[in-house]
């Protein structure tokens, strides 16, 4: 049994990953501020006697004493909605200040630490698809950049903490996610067109829909995120994570109107700034040093997820 922090824990990936391995033998303590997370991502979970919540800003210093093994920073707003605007400065910070608290804490316990980076490291990328070595098209001063910049700063100090003091450190640039247990509110592409599809109200596209996005089932994202925890120590990554099959955002409309089976029309809306062109992960790298592929069709994640909401609806009485 290992003791293994998750940043991030009551967030949509960090719920998912802190039942996994609570079911894998592990004791978790889960630390959130529950800024975008939410108790009930993890209500399933609470009263389990090896799991312990902990409600706590990553931004201030971290005095938890307990013999840590593994450390999962996956502590930021991720949606574009949540990160721009008045939380640009608190997602900056979340992610250098707090990553640095976990480095700090990691080298305390001797810990292993993962970093949840992000494939908008690489910006408006001029390489498709996106490889690891590719350094990617930023724009520093952008309103995406609170997020890019400081998802870049934290590898950025990861290695630093691995150059200076040894640490065992991973790092995995997660592309676009969707499943169960994203906020209602998330803003990101699959679960807004869902729920608008439920609702009866417009499928908002923004552009004309040719922009491009590959998105990866829940349950193949965290298998391999803890594939690369466990892996090799001399393996730090980056590596990308995510589902290589590529759709246009008309082409995933289409496909939600269809499942929902909804009167929704799809109504064009104006393009945010500096919303990246296309991304595809390549996954080669994943695949050779984790032997790992995703196993999760769109068609039977986007059911699965559609499935969720539903249910969210009729058991929960939420009010769409
Ligand atoms: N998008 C859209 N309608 C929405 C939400 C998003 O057309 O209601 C587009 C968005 O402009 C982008 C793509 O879908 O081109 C993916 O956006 P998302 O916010 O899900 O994630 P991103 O990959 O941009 O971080």
């Amino acid at each position: 049994m290992k003791t293994i922090l998750i940043a991030g824990g009551t967030g949509f990936l960090g719920s998912h990953l802190s039942k996994r391995l609570l079911n894998d033998e592990n004791k978790i303590i889960c630390v959130d501020n529950n800024y975008t997370g939410r108790i009930e991502n993890i209500e399933s979970i609470l009263s389990n006697p090896n799991f312990e919540f902990v409600e706590h800003d990553i931004i201030e210093p971290l005095d938890i004493l307990s013999n840590i093994d593994q450390i999962y920073n996956l502590a930021c707003p991720a949606s574009p909605k949540h990160y721009q605007g008045k939380a640009s400065i608190y997602t900056t910070k979340t992610s250098v200040i707090g990553s640095l608290n976990l480095l700090e804490l990691a080298k305390i316990n001797n810990a292993r630490i993962l970093q949840a980076s992000t494939s908008e490291i690489y910006g408006e990328p001029l390489v498709h698809p996106q490889i690891e070595s590719y350094k990617g098209n930023v724009n520093p001063i952008g309103i995406r950049a609170c997020y890019d910049e400081g998802k870049r700063c934290a590898e950025s100090l990861f290695f630093d903490y691995y150059r200076e003091h040894s640490l065992e450190i991973k790092i995995v640039r997660i592309f676009n996610t969707y499943g169960p247990f994203m906020n209602v509110d998330d803003g990101r592409v699959v679960s807004n067109f869902i729920i608008q599809g439920l609702k009866g109200e417009d499928i908002t596209i923004h552009g004309d829909g040719s922009k491009t996005r590959s998105f990866c089932y829940v349950d193949d994202l965290i298998e391999v995120m803890i594939r690369m925890m466990n892996s090799e120590k001399s393996f730090t990554g980056p590596v990308n994570i995510g589902n290589p099959n590529e759709f246009t955002i008309h082409e995933l409309a289409e496909k939600i109107i269809t499942k929902v089976n909804t009167n929704s029309k799809i109504a064009y809306k104006d393009l945010p700034l500096d919303d990246p062109s296309q991304r595809c992960p390549d996954i080669s790298l994943a695949n050779n040093k984790l032997n790992w592929k995703p196993v999760v069709e769109l068609n039977e994640g986007l059911d699965k997820t559609i499935e969720y909401f539903k249910n969210l609806i009729e058991n929960e009485g939420f009010i769409l």
